[in-house]
């Protein structure tokens, strides 16, 4: 199990440094920013989606390591997936980040690497941040997403 955790450390310490997708990206239907008022993290997701599955999804800010990483991760996941897809997945997501339940890798994949950040639950919010902002440009929330 411990060899387990220093895989996911370094996964996200990895996506943290060198966030995957990163960057604007044209053509999209839906954009979104998000923020987290309690560590400063800022970010900007762009999402081309088509007949409800996402074809592209990319997302440019700054802020903390977890959240780069946790939006790195989330991108490269959800591409191909539906809108029902992500919901669930971020309910799966979530119950890990805040250690309400262990992280199943056969459902969250890569992303059971933040499942770490339920020992700091301040950070909960660096990791979720990204979700939120996702999931309301998908139902075309109007408002700036915050996780306030
Ligand atoms: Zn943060």
């Amino acid at each position: 199990m411990a060899d387990l955790q220093e895989l996911y450390q370094q996964l996200v310490i990895d996506h943290g440094r060198h966030p995957r997708h990163f960057g604007k990206l044209a053509d999209v239907n839906h954009t979104k920013e998000g923020y987290n008022p309690l560590c400063g993290d800022r970010l900007m997701v762009y999402i081309r989606e088509e007949k409800g599955v996402i074809q592209e999804a990319q997302f440019e800010g700054s802020g903390c390591a977890i959240s780069m990483a946790s939006a790195s991760l989330m991108m490269e996941t959800i591409r191909g997936k539906s809108l029902l897809v992500i919901d669930t997945l971020f309910t799966d997501f979530h119950d890990a980040v805040t250690g309400k339940s262990k992280p199943d890798p056969k459902k969250l994949g890569k992303l059971a690497a933040l499942s770490g950040v339920s020992e700091f639950p301040a950070r909960v919010k660096c990791a979720t941040l990204c979700w939120h902002t996702v999931i309301a440009a998908l139902k075309n929330n109007k408002e700036l997403i915050t996780t306030e």
